[in-house]
């Protein structure tokens, strides 16, 4: 069975670069009947809290991306310190006392030499002895995992054929100071014990995994199907580390942004396949494929989402948008009609209400200086209530023999006038409502 996980760290809300992964994963799972897990990978008691862990929950609840079940990294420590016990008993795991001082001193030395910053194992010929005084100076140290110098490899599901030399890649830190374990371990235990198929994560992870499959062998595992998605960029290739604060999955939907256009958009964003609107999840599962994806930088523009998220609108009933439609005013008489005119030309749920206090209220006319006669003169053929749907048209060609105008010159400062918007619904759709709402006072 296919099981896959979406790990976040719960040190803050998650944004569009975590949604591709967990999309991913999700989808996946989906696509063969089998299972997704949430892993929260909460193994730095500083830096976790658990609103986070609550905000993941509730955005991934948001978008639909429903798990099979939760797992936690810190109710597992034991088991993370058996599998260090593993290590260390297989002579793969050693402790090495160099402070982060001393490490970068190595570093710059090697780089000015030409040569890569790779840990130099000082510490694997340091004597019982000299560990012993070392321990009683510094305090414990850290625990390093002993790479087989040999080419690791695997086939990824996105970058194709990798390989690594394990001797360009320094001994990982599996275990801190603090004796805090960390993340490279923790998720190999994981991964193996909840018989994870498969991984779908960024491709800042490709070192990381080549180290995980040493360890994952070491410990007599088989390392699962790798797949690194690219990283996005914002629309210019610029790097989204730092705007990814503005991006999280919570400002979207605040902004209005509906869940099925951000899924469909993510879900082929960097593929070769276009993107295309679904409106359900079943059509997103089987028209996703993670070999179209190409390991290049995916730029994102996050105001795609919105036209989108307009498209997406379009397609919905009013009982789908009925608590919105019910809670900016609109009575239930008019619901139905209310939504019918104006669910074309908005982009959120949230432009309703404009329309709706437009509508109420009466708008604000927009009136050009060189209008002015021509607005007053149109007014006086205004034809007497009610209005139907034939009224824009009667109305605007009476207007148009009189004042000789046509066209946008003729439609647009009316237009204008009663709805102080440039772009809105269909007039001959919008004057009856107009009228009728007004009616009601
Ligand atoms: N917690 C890790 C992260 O957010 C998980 C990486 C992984 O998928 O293994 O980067």
């Amino acid at each position: 069975m296919t099981v896959t996980r979406f790990a976040p760290s719960p040190t803050g809300h998650i944004h569009v670069g975590n949604l591709r992964t967990a999309l991913m994963n999700f989808l996946i799972a989906r696509q063969s009947g089998g299972e997704f897990i949430l892993r929260i990978d909460d193994t730095d008691p500083e830096r976790s809290k658990e609103e986070y862990v609550d905000a993941i929950k509730e955005d991934l609840e948001w978008l639909g991306l429903h798990w099979d079940r939760v797992e936690r990294q810190s109710d597992r420590l034991d088991r993370y310190a058996a599998a260090a016990d593993e290590l260390r008993a297989k002579g793969r795991f050693y402790e090495a006392f160099e402070t982060p001082v001393e490490l970068d001193l190595k570093r710059k030395k090697q780089l000015n030499m030409g040569k890569p910053p790779v840990y130099d194992r000082a510490a694997l010929s340091l004597s019982d002895a000299e560990k012993d005084a070392l321990r009683a100076e510094r305090g414990q140290g850290v625990w390093r995992f002993k790479l087989d110098h040999a080419r690791i490899e695997w086939t990824d599901g996105v970058l194709g054929d990798i390989s690594i030399d394990a001797a360009s890649v320094s001994d990982p830190v599996l275990i801190r100071q603090d004796g805090q374990v960390l993340y490279t371990i923790a998720s190999v235990v994981d991964d193996m014990e909840m018989g994870v198929t498969h991984v779908v994560r960024g491709s800042d992870h490709v070192t990381n995994t080549a180290t995980q499959i040493q360890i994952i062998e070491a410990l007599g595992g088989t390392p699962p199907s790798f797949a690194h998605h690219s990283l996005l960029t914002g629309p210019q290739g610029e790097a989204l580390s730092k705007r990814l604060g503005t991006l999280a999955l919570r400002d979207l939907r605040a902004r209005g942004v509906q869940p099925m256009a951000l899924l469909s958009l993510m879900a082929r964003l960097g593929s070769s396949d276009p993107v295309e609107l679904r409106d359900d999840m079943g059509a997103l599962i089987d028209g996703f494929d993670i070999t179209k994806f190409g390991s290049a930088p995916t730029k994102f523009d996050v105001e795609d989402l919105f036209p989108l998220t307009g498209r997406y609108l379009q397609t919905l009933a009013l009982e789908d948008v009925a608590d919105t439609v019910r809670d900016i005013g609109v009575p239930d008489e008019l619901a139905e009609r209310f939504w019918t005119v104006t669910r074309e030309n908005i982009q959120t749920l949230h432009d309703l209400e404009g329309w709706w206090v437009r509508l109420r209220d009466g708008a604000e006319p927009v009136i050009a200086d060189e209008d002015r006669d021509f607005i007053s003169q149109a007014m006086s053929l205004l034809p007497d209530a009610p209005f139907d749907d034939g009224t824009w048209s009667s109305w605007t060609s009476a207007v148009k023999e009189a004042t000789g105008r046509k066209g946008k010159g003729l439609f647009m400062p009316l237009r204008l006038a009663l709805t102080g918007q440039a772009r809105g619904p269909e007039m001959a759709d919008l004057m009856p409502l107009m009228q009728v709402v007004k009616a009601r006072g």
